[in-house]
């Protein structure tokens, strides 16, 4: 006779049940990577040399992040109480959100924007409130302020935002908190490097801004999982209440300090994207091709109904691209990262090729 206890499996809870499933592809992706918005070619030497001389030992400890936090602290002119190390943003916005919406908050953001945020925010008991952008894909600011209500309890938005490659203005985030003194407002700058703009100066100074920073995209180490957030020491006593000590691994922590010294790497990186990023729109004007202007390393082109069959033939070809069709609004739309100025040279020629496939398919 089956036993009840055997026969029963473990339900999660009813939001877990409730959301939706997102797949990054985890499998291969050995081809030209222009899909997921990371360096497209390799880290600073510097980090490489730091990498090369861990110890088996060193190993064997549990990481120290305080030390590091102090020097990230440092860089970016902040106490160090002002700054978490962070397993890649994704944590920072998962803790973030942990910390503060209660069952009822409401959590307003414009989309399309980055899908974590709408993942970690099905995962608490809030309500994720959403502001469509229009066509232009410009930044929804009139209409975020218009939707703040006394439940608003986190803003996230991503500046410059992805996918869309658009930007708010210091002002109009700077108004978002001042009308929802009650909120946190999450500024994530991970493609900073790129937009050169950030409101990293007034952590502190306004005391519900938090900004998020990441070494995924322009430091080129996204495989080692590094993130920060920013802001007023009272609030990150909160998140460092629900944060992990050990999130962030010993590996990362000794790469930090010399991909931070690196200027030099990182100003040559972003030059070369900025300088690649002009050319490929060029090309992409040449093909007929409409895009959104871009303050980012990646840049969102209208491929329209056969979107599928572009990235498959781009994928065919040795170039990865992403299909963004599912975001709200982005029907027909595929965001394209940009790396350096051979990479986007070497794309443009299967680009032209499977537009002009789609094209004679479409005139069938
Ligand atoms: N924020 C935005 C806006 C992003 O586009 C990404 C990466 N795709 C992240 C955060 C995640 O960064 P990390 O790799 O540090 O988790």
């Amino acid at each position: 006779m089956a036993d009840a206890t055997t026969t029963a499996t473990p339900a999660p809870r009813a939001r877990v049940q409730q959301m939706k499933e997102y797949h990054p592809p985890l499998g291969s992706r050995d081809a030209m990577r222009l899909d997921f918005n990371e360096n497209t070619l390799e880290c600073s030497p510097r980090v490489r040399e730091t990498l090369a001389q861990i110890s088996a030992a060193a190993l064997t400890r549990y990481p120290e992040r305080e030390p590091v936090e102090a020097i990230v602290a440092a860089h970016l002119g902040l106490r160090a109480e002002q700054v978490a190390l962070t397993n890649g943003v994704d944590e920072a916005i998962h803790v973030l959100f942990e910390t503060f919406l209660e069952a009822d908050d409401e959590i307003l953001m414009p989309v399309p924007t980055y899908t974590m945020y709408e993942v970690y925010a099905s995962v608490t008991d809030a309500h994720v409130v959403t502001v469509q952008t229009a066509d232009d894909l410009q930044f929804p600011f009139e209409r975020l302020m218009a939707a703040i209500t006394p439940r608003t309890k986190v803003i996230a938005i991503a500046n410059p935002n992805s996918p869309s490659g658009s930007v708010a203005a210091r002002g109009q985030l700077l108004e978002l908190a001042r009308r929802a003194p009650q909120a946190v407002v999450l500024v994530d700058e991970a493609y900073f490097h790129f937009f050169g703009e950030t409101v990293m100066d007034l952590v502190g100074a306004l005391p519900n801004l938090v900004v998020a920073r990441t070494f995924s995209k322009a430091y080129g180490l996204a495989g080692l999982r590094l993130g920060l957030l920013a802001g007023p020491a009272e609030l990150m006593r909160w998140v460092r209440r629900v944060l992990s000590p050990y999130s962030v691994n010993s590996l990362a922590l000794a790469c930090l300090p010399p991909a931070l010294e690196d200027t030099a790497y990182l100003d040559w990186y972003v030059s070369e994207v900025l300088a690649a990023r002009a050319e490929f729109e060029a090309a992409l004007d040449a093909a007929g091709v409409r895009h959104w202007p871009s303050r980012t390393n990646f840049v969102l082109v209208e491929v329209g109904a056969q979107h599928a069959d572009f990235v498959r033939l781009m994928r065919e070809a040795g170039v990865l691209v992403r299909d963004r069709s599912s975001d709200p609004g982005c029907d027909g739309r595929v965001r394209i990262t940009i790396g350096t100025r051979a990479q986007m040279k070497q794309a443009v020629a299967p680009l032209n090729l499977a537009m002009a496939a789609l094209r004679a398919e479409g005139r069938k």
